[in-house]
């Protein structure tokens, strides 16, 4: 087969076939097909759009470019969760030790950044010495001795996801549902896991920016995770302001500790303790729904996941005080309301394309992380707001002098005299596949 009459193929809005779709992605391993070829795949799918047909022949195609676990053996349910992605989302880490905690086996995967939003990869790879690339021998070693662990994919677990996933980064070709769905499903399938829980976002601050089209993406995932025989529930919750209080690498460690320590914004509570529960009952730990929720806030409120947390930390080799010796001292630019009002909206896309300006996120592959670099929402919607009042800080190397940036998240901040929005949903539906 030839790269380019496939590509031409797909170009002309024909579907190709399923052996068309894996020499492609295998052909990144034997070098026949380039990354060349891969983002102009990957343009004409954002444009055109993949059959469920092409979804699944790509998704599993993706799966299978790497060796995959086989967790049975520890006798426990192996359970995860993956979000679509969002800015300021930092609910895997605190996911991870409360349902490892709970008695569920998590062998996490994730990826870093991807276009406006924040990867857990990188806010791992903020704290010094963490490991996110594990030794072979090291996944079931952790499974072991913590019920979890927190890895990044690598040239063994689904490698082309890896490389579509920087190619889609970089050329802008992120939101496609047939491409979301194939690359976290492709992560995923490689877990050999029990059940899956996907935080579906929605939202100006999400790939999904509206319900119809997160329904579109959760119908997709939906398809293929039956085919491929995957229990999951999807949860759709609202992106349309940051999660928690802070949007960047090291910044959002920290918010994870003091959430965990039990200083936690409400919508980072609620999130938390929804999707765990789903874990958790899927994970067949507890019978109902209600009971399940009722052991994460247990396993929360009494310290354990705190606990949990630290283990997790040390054991894949992370020093959390060496990071704060490097991260706190960076430079702060604070910004401040110009009116009297109430928060009516965040702009969260933008707010996430601020955080790369300053250095939390990559404008290119090789980009070096700031991981001291960040934003701090000090105010959220709803919230009443005085002129002169703090809106936000930004934090990094970079910020005294980046006035883009500085302008970019003041414009963020929608303030209206009336208080329209207080009390909006978060979370928005719940599907059992
Ligand atoms: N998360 C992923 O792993 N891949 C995507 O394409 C979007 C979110």
């Amino acid at each position: 087969m030839l790269p380019s009459q496939i590509l031409k193929k797909k170009r002309l809005g024909a579907e190709l076939s399923e052996s068309e779709i894996r020499f492609l992605i295998e052909g990144l391993k034997t070098g026949e097909v380039s990354d060349l070829h891969i983002t102009a795949f990957l343009t004409s799918s954002c444009i055109i759009g993949l059959s469920g047909t092409e979804v699944k022949a790509l998704t599993l195609a993706m799966r299978d470019s790497g060796s995959k676990f086989d967790f049975t053996s520890l006798g426990k349910p192996v359970i995860d969760k993956h979000s679509t992605g969002g800015v300021g989302d930092k609910l895997s880490l605190l996911l991870v030790p409360i349902t490892a905690e709970a008695g569920i086996s998590v062998p996490m995967i994730s990826g870093r950044g991807l276009g406006h939003t924040g990867g857990t990869v990188d806010k791992l790879e903020s704290i010094s010495g963490f490991r996110i690339r594990l030794k072979d021998s090291e996944y079931m070693e952790l499974m072991k001795q913590n019920g979890c662990f927190m890895a990044c994919q690598t040239e063994d677990l689904a490698p082309a996801d890896k490389t579509l996933y920087h190619i889609r980064d970089i050329t802008g070709n992120v939101e496609s549902v047939g491409l979301i769905t194939a690359s976290i499903l492709s992560k995923k399938l490689v877990e050999g896991l029990g059940g899956l829980v996907v935080d579906m976002k929605v939202g100006n601050g999400a790939f999904m920016q509206d319900l119809s089209q997160a329904t579109q993406l959760a119908s997709s995932m939906a398809m293929v995770g039956k085919e491929a025989g995957l229990p999951m529930r999807i949860i759709f919750t609202s992106m349309e302001q940051p999660l928690g209080y802070s949007v960047g690498n090291w910044l959002e460690v920290v918010e994870t500790i003091e959430a965990l320590s039990g200083n936690y914004q409400p919508d980072i509570r609620e999130l938390t303790v929804k999707l765990a529960a789903h874990m958790i009952h899927l994970g067949g730990v507890k019978e109902t729904l209600e009971d399940s929720a009722k052991l994460a806030v247990d396993i929360w409120d009494s310290g354990k996941a705190l606990t949990k947390f630290h283990e997790l930390v040390e054991a894949q080799g992370g020093d959390l005080e060496k990071s704060k010796n490097n991260y706190e001292n960076t430079d702060i630019f604070v910004i401040r309301s110009e009116q009297n009002g109430f928060i009516s909206a965040i702009d969260t896309l933008y707010i996430g394309i601020a955080g790369i300006m300053i250095g939390a996120g990559r404008k290119n592959i090789d980009d070096e992380i700031d991981y001291s670099a960040g934003i701090l929402i000090r105010k959220k919607v709803g919230d009443q707001v005085k002129k002169g009042e703090i809106l936000a800080e930004l934090r990094g190397l970079s910020v005294k002098n980046n006035t883009e940036a500085q302008d970019l998240v003041k414009n963020c901040f929608l303030i209206t005299e009336a208080d329209i929005k207080r009390n909006a949903k978060i979370i928005l539906d719940e599907w059992t596949i």
